[in-house]
């Protein structure tokens, strides 16, 4: 290995860069991560997907039973309440129990976790606190931050990003969420759940950009059903303090009357940004695209031969399975093999009551490039959903009107983000529509759906 200190540096240990830095150990690369949080995970396990699901899991719970679904099924709780400080425990625990997982396999693949902040000095070496590495290659793995908007300042007190919208200590009376987007509506159902009435300004005039036109709108129906108020094609223009809470001015995006709404917590969602700040890529003779991030080749190689980069710093959606998955491709092909991403088979899933999930083209995407067949089948007349009292949603699958392979699946039910690794499996192998209408579902699931679904794409279904 001459005079590198490593065959591999990973810089950032979120899903991108703790898999890449074990998949290359286990490859037989000497590899050491920098991080400079204080525990490793990243984005996602510290204050993202982890603490998220924890929150939108028991808060789900509390609403099954506070809303009387429970009763429903015979299930009657007298006398409960909300223990915020417990559910808050259970997140940080489930959080310092996964953080301290990766610890555990970072030892017993022998990658080395150099603490602190990583900055460039050179193409090949690399300043960690006090210490300077060489290394053959370089993975940047530095995820992203919140985006900032102009004019509002985030303090985490009244206004907060999504790390304080997942700590806030007590339910806030009215929170306001700027963005309806992933994040916007998974924190937001969670507070709405425990008693918050939720406002979600939104830019655009649907929610949930990227996803099905068909898709989005009926979440909105879902959503406002569920008690969320939806404010579409509006934009904020001013957040003040304003007492214990703060007062938005908001107005038409096209332009209009502005108004005002009094809030007690503002979370601030409109998106995240690559975290390429203080890494000093210029000592390593790169530079940065118009959105700030790292372009790659289809290899994860950037311009400069020996430094890669992968995950939420790279364009592409901003999901930690990609990350991950990106991961191992990177560190297999720094070995010397062949690792691939099929960027047109990343699944998305909003994890909500009930979940949106989607994979592949949406309709209108799939229009635009040749004649499809469409095939839908409500969740209310599946058998399980309905027995369970789950009757929102739909699953839908494109098709290629003439080779009827699938070209993407879009489901809205309870348990979409399980239903659709299906899916992605199903296309990932190429499958048609009469594929996956042939392949035997186990009764009485929600999986059902997706094979009436297919069968719908030729005219079909049995059960509508
Ligand atoms: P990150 O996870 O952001 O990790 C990058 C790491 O690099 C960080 O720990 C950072 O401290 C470190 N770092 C940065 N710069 C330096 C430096 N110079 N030196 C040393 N260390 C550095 N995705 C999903 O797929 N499913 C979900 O359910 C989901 N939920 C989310 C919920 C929330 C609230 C948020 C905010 C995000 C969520 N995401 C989810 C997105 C997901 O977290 C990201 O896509 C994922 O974490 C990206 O992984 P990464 O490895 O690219 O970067
Ligand atoms: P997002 O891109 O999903 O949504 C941001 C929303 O804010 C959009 O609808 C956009 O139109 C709107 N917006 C932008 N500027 C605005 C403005 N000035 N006023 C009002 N609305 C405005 O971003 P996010 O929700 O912040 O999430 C960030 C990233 O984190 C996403 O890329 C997502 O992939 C990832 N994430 C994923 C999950 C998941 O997979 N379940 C969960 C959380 C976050």
């Amino acid at each position: 290995m001459a005079d590198y200190d490593f065959d591999v540096l990973v810089i950032g240990s979120g899903p991108g860069g703790y898999v890449a830095a074990i998949r290359a150990a286990q490859l037989g690369l000497k590899t050491a991560c920098a991080e400079s949080r204080a525990t490793l995970g990243g984005t996602c396990l510290n204050v993202g997907c982890i603490p998220s699901k924890a929150l939108l899991h028991a808060s789900e719970l509390f609403d099954e039973a506070a809303s009387g679904k429970l009763a429903k099924l015979g299930v009657k709780i007298d006398g409960m309440s909300l223990d915020l400080d417990a559910m808050h425990a259970q997140r940080i625990d489930a959080v310092k129990q996964l953080t301290g997982g990766i610890e555990y396999l970072f030892k017993k693949n022998k990658v080395e976790w150099l603490k602190g902040h990583a900055a460039f000095e050179s193409a090949d070496t690399v300043k960690i606190g006090d210490r300077t590495v060489r290394a053959k290659h370089i993975v940047i793995a530095t995820g992203s931050s919140v985006t900032p908007l102009p004019g509002v300042e985030i303090y985490q007190q009244v206004v907060v990003d999504s790390t304080g919208a997942l700590e806030l200590p007590k339910v806030p009376g009215h929170l306001v969420v700027i963005g309806g987007g992933v994040i916007g509506l998974e924190l937001g159902s969670v507070w709405r759940r425990v008693g918050a009435k939720v406002t979600v300004v939104e830019f655009l005039d649907q929610i949930l950009p990227g996803m099905d036109a068909e898709v989005r709108k009926e979440s909105n129906k879902i959503f406002k059903k569920q008690g969320m108020e939806l404010r579409l094609s509006t934009k904020v223009t001013k957040v003040e303090r304003s007492g214990e809470g703060a007062v938005l001015t908001v107005e038409p995006s096209a332009g209009g009357a502005a108004e005002t709404i009094e809030a007690d917590v503002v979370l601030v969602a409109i998106g995240r940004r690559a975290n390429t700040d203080g890494l000093a890529l210029d000592k390593a003779g790169l530079t940065v695209n118009k959105r700030g991030q790292i372009e790659i080749d289809h290899d994860f190689g950037t311009s400069v031969p020996g430094i890669w980069a992968i995950g939420d710093v790279v364009p592409g959606p901003m999901l930690a399975h990609k990350a991950e998955d990106e991961g191992i491709a990177v560190a297999e092909n720094i070995a010397g093999l062949t690792g691939i991403v099929n960027h047109d088979v990343i699944p998305s899933v909003v994890y909500t009551t009930p979940e949106i999930a989607g994979v592949g083209l949406t309709e209108e995407q799939a229009k635009e490039r040749g004649p499809i067949k469409v095939g839908k089948f409500p969740m209310l007349a599946n058998s399980r959903a309905k027995t369970n009292h789950e009757p929102d949603g739909f699953v839908k699958i494109v098709a290629d009107a003439d080779s009827d392979r699938v070209l993407g699946v879009w489901i809205i039910a309870t348990l979409a983000g399980t239903m659709i690794a299906q899916a992605a499996q199903a296309m990932e192998f190429g499958a048609t529509s009469e594929d996956i209408a042939y392949t035997c579902h186990a009764h009485p699931t929600h999986s059902e759906a997706i094979k009436e679904a297919a069968m719908a794409v030729t005219g079909k279904p049995i059960h509508i």
